[in-house]
């Protein structure tokens, strides 16, 4: 660490005292440390996803299943149900596995290598928890830490390859104590001060410590691989009504959405388009567009009133189908066959 590395610690941690961000799951800095069970619950959440998007979210699983106790006891169609919109389905399916693991061995696990044992939890997670619930000094490194490290060291090799260097980096200047604090001011400085585009570093508590600032174009990191396109996947939905019923499955345990309650489909995958529509008279209610990580989908939504309903599942109601927990996907599908 240079001298000027060493001051780091304590002017973002002076900055945070005064800037932090009110987020439903903080304690004010230096307040008493939340419970490991709203850490944890946050920081799934909020990967890939943003903290507008989870507070919600949050707020409803924390009114439903108030402790990691009640959360382990719940029926996973219940909290499948309750994730629906939130996306990336697995985190629900290992946020359940997690907590009925935790109650198992008596309560969280108080280190990064001990968390890190819990399905669904990371390098990131783990040393999030570790250092947020429980004061270790552990070193967090999201997607904000990336870019505000990145350019307070003129990090010049491109993301991915960079995270080992950002990694080291960030270890660097994690100070021992309030590591907890420190990580959420890192955070807070990426999401409010040094954001993506057109960072403000005139309000930044850093700038006399930014390689990136003192080169003069700070917006140019993180530098970034060139991304490859993503395909696009073409595959149907079926929507199969009776008497005021529509025929709904439940997905595989594993996979793509898997655990939720759907629209029957055709098989497509991230990997291949679908088998197309069975026979029959179908009705062509259009198409709705959706994208993943790795595929975008364009998704043909089919209507029958006479068709056999296909794959293991249920006639839910319409008038409840809101109550169904249909994943983003399929309730644009549904939306888009009452709308023909
Ligand atoms: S000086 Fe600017 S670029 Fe550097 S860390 Fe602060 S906001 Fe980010």
């Amino acid at each position: 660490m240079s001298a000027s590395d060493d001051d780091i610690p304590a002017r973002l941690l002076a900055w945070y005292d005064r800037h932090a961000r009110t987020l439903p799951w903080r304690s004010p800095p230096g307040a008493a440390a939340p419970e490991p069970y709203r850490v944890w619950l946050s920081e799934v959440m909020l990967q890939q996803t943003t903290t507008a998007a989870v507070a919600p979210y949050y707020a409803k699983f924390l009114a439903r299943w108030p402790t990691v106790e009640a959360l382990a006891a719940a029926d996973d169609g219940d909290v499948m149900a309750a994730w629906a919109g939130l996306g990336y389905y697995s985190r629900a399916r290992n946020l359940l596995a997690a907590a009925r693991m935790v109650v198992e061995r008596g309560g969280f696990p108080d280190t990064e290598e001990g968390l890190r044992q819990l399905p669904g939890v990371g390098a990131y997670i783990a040393a999030a928890v570790a250092a947020i619930a429980f004061g270790r000094r552990a070193v967090v490194v999201d997607a904000n830490v990336e870019r505000v490290v990145s350019r307070l060291f003129a990090i010049a090799e491109p993301l991915p390859a960079s995270r080992k260097a950002i990694y080291e980096r960030t270890g660097a200047i994690t100070p021992a104590s309030r590591a907890g604090d420190f990580a959420q001011a890192m955070m807070d400085l990426g999401a409010t001060v040094c954001t993506p585009r057109e960072p403000r570093c005139l309000l930044c508590p850093l700038s006399a410590d930014c390689a990136a600032r003192a080169e003069g174009e700070p917006g140019r990191y993180p530098v970034k691989a060139a991304k490859r396109a993503k395909p696009t996947r073409r595959g149907a939905a079926l929507w199969i009504e009776r008497e005021r019923a529509v025929w709904l499955v439940r997905r595989e345990g594993t996979g793509m959405l898997g655990g939720m309650r759907a629209l029957p489909d055709d098989g497509w995958s991230a990997r291949s388009d679908g088998s197309g529509v069975p026979d029959g008279e179908w009705e062509d209610a259009g198409v709705v567009r959706h994208g993943f990580t790795h595929f975008d989908l364009e998704l043909a939504v089919h209507v029958s009133r006479t068709a056999t309903p296909v794959g293991d599942g249920e006639w839910w109601p319409l008038d409840k189908l809101e109550e169904a927990g249909l994943p983003t996907l399929f309730a644009k599908a549904a939306a888009r066959a009452g709308a023909r």
